[in-house]
């Protein structure tokens, strides 16, 4: 778990770009991220943010490519667990010096910093999934007590559980 505003600032995510922008086109230049917990917004916050990525002078701006790795918390959809998903971000944006309207929705400033921020939001967001689970055979909550039986079996009649469940409930008998 990360503990509340136990978080860096994402500063670090402001990349000056300055150096580039006086290179010709093609000059690129390797950032590296090692980074513990990171806020991207009020209610998104990255677990860690590693990998690296390229920045590559082009004649709109600069072109961000890379992989970079990181995890959101979030919720078992079977039995509510609190637990880290993993995701994989691959980066492939143009942020262009002199934006046009509909051209493309991220810029390099006027002072010359390229802000990840909005970029990595929006690519965290897309990636979570829809139904994470803590593993893939969560056995899930009893749905009459709400015993969370990946910890064993409740006392609850097992005439309504799904076959799969009987199964195991036999097997517990036994032992
Ligand atoms: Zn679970
Ligand atoms: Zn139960």
């Amino acid at each position: 778990m990360i503990p509340p505003n136990g978080f860096v600032s994402n500063r670090v995510l402001k990349l000056k770009v300055g150096f580039l922008l006086t290179q010709s086109l093609g000059t690129s230049r390797e950032v590296d991220f090692d980074v513990p917990a990171l806020g991207v917004a009020d209610d998104l916050i990255l677990a860690y943010l590693r990998g690296q990525i390229r920045l590559s002078r082009t004649r709109e701006g600069i072109l961000v490519q890379g992989e970079l790795q990181t995890a959101v918390e979030g919720e078992c959809r079977r039995c509510l667990a609190a637990i880290a998903i993993p995701i994989t971000l691959t980066l492939e944006e143009l942020f262009a010096l002199h934006p046009h309207r509909g051209d493309t929705q991220f810029s390099v400033s006027e002072d010359a910093i390229l802000d990840l921020t909005p970029l990595l939001r929006e690519e965290v967001i897309i990636s979570i999934p829809l139904a994470p689970l803590c593993k893939p055979d969560c056995a899930g909550l009893c749905p009459s007590c709400g015993h969370n039986l990946n910890l064993g079996q409740c006392d609850c009649p097992t005439t309504d559980l799904d076959p799969r469940f009987a199964v195991l409930s036999q097997l517990h008998d036994q032992e």
